[in-house]
């Protein structure tokens, strides 16, 4: 992480006029319910895709005016936050482009970071400032009735500016992003990539195999699968009850870096597999010590507590936490 810089700098948190959240599901409501809870906005606009979520939205009082075109949603928006399936952002983008405000900041939460830069910022007219970011942060669950205003709180939210983004609009992001509860940290787009690869879209990957693999197994019926469930299986099956057009798009658009992760992985796996068929039981003891000595570290910087079950909050932090 020798090329992430963190910024701590406290700042009052003047609100922005309009915030407006292209997508309305976990993250937007979430942003929504936490922009409330600490005055970050005058008004929040929304546009969600479906009349269901858009009725929903409204209902919720996540958002004070409901747009079915994106672009009526961001016309005077001082902050947009792009939170749809970063392979949506190219459409989504090229249709708002023409009616951002000029200055306004153009932000999003996609859980890829190269892809989003190589997919937004080449329909942005001048005047714009776009700084891409990705809270850390989430749960398995999806759609306007999933969020809540404490999810970003004491996760890290990453910005990648890119060379095109004013040190000025980095700082109000960054300093937005921290009255939501948050810290926050600066890096590139490829290291990004590289360090959710291993972090979030590989344990990911692994969730939805092996949930597959107990699936298709014959002998194993599905409800022995739920019977025995108690093990280290329920936790994979709820990572893996994440969002499949969410994930699909991130393992589309973060292929290199989690190709090359994967690479590791299975060279790793197949050591221990050698260990396991030679009986080299030091091997394993060793491996397996050094792995429980992560655990620590991770409850050490307060990311998790050492509580049962993980200490989750029914609906905070669940599987999709990247
Ligand atoms: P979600 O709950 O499934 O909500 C997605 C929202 O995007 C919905 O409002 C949906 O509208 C809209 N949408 C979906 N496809 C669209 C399309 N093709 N065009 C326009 N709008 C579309 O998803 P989420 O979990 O909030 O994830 C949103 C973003 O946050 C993703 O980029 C993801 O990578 C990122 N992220 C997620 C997590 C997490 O744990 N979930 C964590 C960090 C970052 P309708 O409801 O009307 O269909």
């Amino acid at each position: 992480m020798s090329e992430a810089t963190t910024s701590k700098a406290a700042g009052e948190n003047e609100p922005f006029g309009t915030v407006a959240l292209i997508g309305i599901g976990l993250i937007g409501s979430s942003l929504s319910h936490a922009m409330r809870r600490g005055g970050l906005a005058r008004r929040i606009t929304g546009h969600a895709r479906t009349t269901a979520t858009r009725a929903t939205a409204l209902k919720l009082g996540l958002v004070d005016d409901v747009f079915e075109s994106p672009g009526d949603a961001v016309r005077d928006a001082d902050l947009v936050i792009l939170c749809v399936p970063v392979g949506a952002y190219a459409a989504v983008v090229r249709e708002i482009a023409g009616d951002l405000k000029a200055g306004a900041i153009l932000t999003d939460v996609g859980s890829v970071k190269g892809s989003v830069v190589r997919d937004v910022a080449p329909h942005l007219p001048a005047g714009i400032h776009f700084v891409p970011g990705h809270p850390i942060a989430g749960t398995e669950n999806s759609g306007p009735e999933s969020g809540f205003a404490e999810l970003f709180d004491n996760r890290w939210c990453i910005l990648t500016p890119t060379k095109a983004s004013a040190p000025d609009a980095v700082e109000r992001l960054a300093q937005f992003w921290r009255g939501l509860g948050s810290d926050v940290e600066t890096m590139t787009p490829e290291h990004h990539d590289m360090v959710l690869a291993i972090t979030s879209h590989l344990p990911h990957l692994i969730a939805f195999n092996i949930v597959n693999s107990a699936r298709h197994l014959e002998e194993v019926t599905d409800r022995e699968v739920i019977k025995f469930s108690a093990g280290g299986f329920r936790d994979f099956t709820r990572i893996a009850a994440s969002d499949p057009v969410m994930w699909r798009d991130v393992f589309l658009n973060n292929k290199e870096a989690v190709l090359e992760m994967l690479g590791r992985f299975s060279e790793d796996l197949t050591d221990l597999q050698r260990a396991i068929r030679f009986g080299d039981g030091d091997k394993l003891q060793h491996l397996f010590t050094e792995a429980r000595g992560v655990r620590k570290s991770i409850i050490d910087i307060g990311q998790d507590t050492a509580a049962p079950d993980f200490g989750r909050h029914p609906k905070a932090d669940g599987g999709k936490a990247e």
